[in-house]
């Protein structure tokens, strides 16, 4: 049996039972799960997460790191145990000209700041880049880059690891592959990263973004899998967007990196858009496109309010079918003020971490309801968790993948 009586360990940083730090690692983005922890340890080094990690061990108690918080379902509490607060270990070591060693802490816009004016870049990147290394690689990290890519844990080339027992290891697809592939997407239960080595490329200067609309889903799927297919462009994901009339509006967005100040000429022959916007904007600009808004939201209150959110990868024969299901069954009630759903294909060939579960097609597509619920009325985000639950049956008996989901899925 546990026993949390037991003191806990000296170490040069903090371990906190106060109520405010409990509060705040029994919570998350998705304020819909809450674990209460019996500690928070702040680390002043590794050493730290060593000692209370051993401790852990020894008395049984889950062990969970945890960055900013950006999980929707509990990914980063600790029932009962220990919550490790990552944020504080967010150094940049060293940049070379082709990788980048940093501190599993740190936020993907503090690497975007080192390595932009090196002319480097990570090949994937998330929508918004307020997220954590360590977060996302214990996850997958998908964005518009990953049909040429693959996710953000396709791109490491090597991880120092504490494992369970409290030792230090280096990891690679060469050195203790096994713990390397154990800890990619590994949801920080293999154990906790504390520095990763990224694979990084060159940085263009500029984006020139398309922006192209459509009527109906088939024409939407059928232009996904064609630009997907072509590589026409660098970036691409696509939106569903609910409108006051009824239907959602459909909306590709495709980017093309370059360097020069002349707008690349990208075809868009055949593609089946009834309307199309270009617009050229600095590439960082485009990186941190979601600044803007998230701080809107922040302002003005949302951005802290429930959010339910659900993310599937659905197998390219049934997504027409369960997106045209999932759309219709999604009142505005259910989607709540400021939500949207993500649409883009990947191609499973570009993905090789094995605990990155994808469907069996060659082409997923990853379709995300970005819900935000009301706090004041629990029935909706009630209904928004089942609606979640509705749509995962669906979807894994058609062979789909919920990602970023429950631990257990
Ligand atoms: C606004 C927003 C936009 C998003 N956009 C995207 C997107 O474009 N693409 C995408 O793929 N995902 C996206 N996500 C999901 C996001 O990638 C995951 O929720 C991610 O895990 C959040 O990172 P975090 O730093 O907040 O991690 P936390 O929520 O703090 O932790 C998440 C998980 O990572 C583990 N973890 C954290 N640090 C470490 C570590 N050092 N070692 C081991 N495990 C660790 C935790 O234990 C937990 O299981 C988005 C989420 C939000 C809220």
């Amino acid at each position: 049996m546990p026993d949390p009586l037991a003191p806990f360990p000296p170490v040069r940083g903090v371990i906190s039972t106060e109520e405010h730090d409990l509060r705040w690692a029994s919570t998350d983005f998705g304020r819909a799960v809450h674990h209460r922890p019996l500690a928070v340890l702040r680390p002043d080094s590794v050493d730290d997460i060593a000692a209370v990690q051993r401790y852990a061990t020894t008395h049984q108690l889950p062990l969970v790191p945890r960055a900013e918080g950006h999980s929707t379902s509990g990914q980063a509490q600790a029932s009962g145990g220990i919550v490790v607060d990552m944020t504080g270990l967010d150094t940049v070591h060293r940049i070379g000209s082709d990788h980048l060693v940093v501190d599993a802490g740190a936020r993907w816009s503090e690497v975007l700041a080192a390595t932009i004016p090196h002319g480097l870049t990570p090949p994937v990147l998330t929508d918004y880049l307020e997220l954590s290394v360590g977060g996302t690689l214990s996850v997958g990290g998908i964005g518009g880059t990953s049909h040429r890519h693959g996710a953000q844990t396709d791109n490491v080339l090597a991880l120092d690891v504490l494992a369970p027992d409290g030792t230090r290891h280096t990891c690679s697809p060469t050195t203790n592959p096994l713990l390397f592939d154990a800890v990619r997407a590994g949801r920080g239960r293999q154990g906790v990263i504390l520095t990763a080595t990224l694979r990084l490329i060159r940085a263009h200067t500029h984006a020139t973004v398309h922006r192209l609309r459509y009527d109906n889903l088939t024409d939407f799927l059928a232009d996904q899998r064609t630009l997907m297919n072509e590589q026409r462009f660098d970036y691409l994901e696509g939106q569903a967007q609910p409108t006051e009339t009824g239907p959602w509006a459909l909306l590709i967005e495709a980017a093309t990196f370059h360097s020069s100040p002349d707008q690349p000429d990208r075809a868009l022959h055949g593609l089946r858009h009834h309307d199309a916007d270009i617009n050229t904007v600095p590439y960082l600009n485009f990186l941190d496109r979601l600044a803007e808004s998230v701080a809107l939201l922040r302002r003005i209150g949302p951005w802290q309010d429930p959010h339910p959110w659900l993310n599937l990868l659905l197998p390219d024969s049934d997504t027409e079918n369960i997106v045209t299901t999932a759309l219709a069954t999604t009142t505005p009630e259910l989607v709540g003020d400021s939500g949207l759903a993500l649409l883009y294909p990947l191609p499973r060939a570009r993905f090789t971490t094995p605990k990155l579960r994808l469907p069996q097609s060659t082409t997923s597509f990853l379709f995300s309801l970005l819900r935000a619920a009301p706090p004041a009325s629990p029935a909706t985000l009630a209904r928004m968790v089942d609606h979640n639950h509705r749509l995962t049956t669906v979807a894994t008996a058609a062979g789909g993948v919920a990602y970023l989901g429950d631990l257990d899925t």
